[in-house]
């Protein structure tokens, strides 16, 4: 059990309880940005992501969003977790998840935070240097290593390779040094990054991994996992669905092919995104707007929401291609005006998208809402300019009830069980 974000409201049913904190009133102002995230949406992406690959246990990227109610949801469904930092370990091992449940996949850690891991049983850690094999072997000896790959991520809305990731060429020499340092390398990972546009890139890294893995046998360490990270798209893409067939079927072609089951390797996978994506949608008011005359004669739209580049929309981590927002406001088909969304700080670059979006003419108070915001969104928000994150309003349906989740209520405070 854990209690939510102070930030964040919860509706089950008929019940509907504030848990905003003080000072900005029991629902906050009417006009402030929210989202509304659907709790029981986790179950049908933990099903779907089940069903495709089962041969694979999702260990959930708690970057991606780590809302205590999310991460309670997982625990009690049965994910592991991956974890980048102390503060998420602390955040998972606090849910009473049993430390073998989690992976602390960040190849370049503080040394603080790798005692930590060792200290609370946190075994399984990425590394992709000898520096950070020489810090693993002065913090935490006992660790059992998976050596991060380099991966081709050109395909993906959000490569890292350039950041993380060793060379296969680098890997003999890799592995023979964590021997001599004597510690154990039980297997190899890769990430292909994030909103990957296409399943090939997991052929090659996975035969990457394989090359790895004889290498490893070959130091003399006891291979027996393989950790296919992150990258699986969220459900409203335009590229490739994960439930289409291709994702499906060529990772577990690629698996079956250097991996076959009889081998007894135990595979897991860091999805983020593609539990998230579609477990908020946000809803955003217009603080302001100003109309401007192009040379040409046309006109423009500036629309100034109460939410953007700080908070929900950081443009780093979301797709360059705007989503249309539904306009509350109208019925039929309206004109449509080229419209720039900026955010609410006096930082220029505080827009929600890098292109303008075509929109009907809309008044200050109209609201947007905008889909699939559940992925890097309220993770990755802050209070710059004193403009508050959106608060967050769960909801909890009839799906994990009949999973036997559910939540309970304690002197105004509420827990999941
Ligand atoms: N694993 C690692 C190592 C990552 O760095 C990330 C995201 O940055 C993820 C998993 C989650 O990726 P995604 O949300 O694309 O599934």
């Amino acid at each position: 059990t854990a209690g939510p974000r102070s930030q964040s409201r919860f509706v089950s049913g008929e019940r509907s309880l504030s848990l905003l904190p003080p000072g900005r009133g029991r629902l906050g102002d009417q006009q402030d940005p929210f989202m509304l995230a659907d709790l029981d949406m986790l179950a049908s992406r933990h099903q779907a992501f089940c069903q495709a690959l089962p041969q694979v246990s999702p260990f959930y990227a708690v970057k991606c969003n780590s809302s205590p109610w999310v991460l309670c949801v997982l625990a009690a469904l049965g994910t592991g977790f991956d974890c980048a930092s102390q503060v998420e370990l602390e955040q998972v091992l606090g849910l009473g998840v049993a430390p073998s449940r989690i992976i602390y996949a960040n190849p370049s850690k503080p040394a603080s935070h790798i005692r930590y891991a060792a200290r609370h049983g946190v075994q399984l850690l990425t590394f992709d240097s000898e520096e950070e094999l020489t810090k693993v072997a002065q913090h935490h000896p006992g660790a059992r290593l998976l050596l991060r790959l380099r991966t081709q991520d050109r395909q993906s809305t959000f490569p890292l390779s350039t950041k993380f990731g060793a060379s296969l060429e680098a890997c003999g020499h890799l592995l023979t040094s964590a021997r001599d340092l004597g510690l154990a390398v039980v297997g190899a990972s890769f990430y292909v990054g994030s909103n990957c546009q296409t399943p090939q890139s997991f052929t090659q890294a996975i035969a990457d991994c394989r090359c790895v893995f004889e290498m490893g046998h070959g130091a003399g360490h006891d291979m027996s996992c393989l950790d296919i990270g992150g990258g699986f798209p969220g459900t409203e893409d335009s590229g490739p669905k994960f439930e289409e067939m291709s994702w499906q079927g060529v990772i577990s072609a690629a698996l079956a092919q250097d991996f076959p089951e009889e081998r007894g390797v135990k595979v897991i996978a860091e999805p983020g995104r593609f539990y998230m994506e579609s477990f908020c949608t946000a809803a955003v008011n217009i603080i302001a707007k100003k109309a401007v005359l192009e040379p040409g004669g046309s006109r423009q739209l500036m629309y100034y929401l109460n939410d953007g580049h700080y908070g929900s929309f950081r443009l780093g981590h979301r797709k360059p291609v705007p989503r249309v927002p539904i306009v509350v406001k109208f019925c039929s088909q309206p004109p449509l005006f080229p419209c720039t969304l900026y955010g609410p700080t006096c930082d220029a670059s505080d827009r929600l998208f890098l292109e303008d979006v075509r929109l009907p003419e809309l008044d200050v108070g109209d609201w947007l809402v905008f889909p699939s915001m559940g992925a890097y969104t309220s993770s990755m928000s802050c209070s710059f300019n004193g403009f508050l994150p959106a608060t967050i309003c769960y909801t909890m349906g009839p799906q994990l009830r009949c999973l036997g989740v559910g939540v309970e209520e304690e002197a105004g405070n509420l827990t999941l069980i």
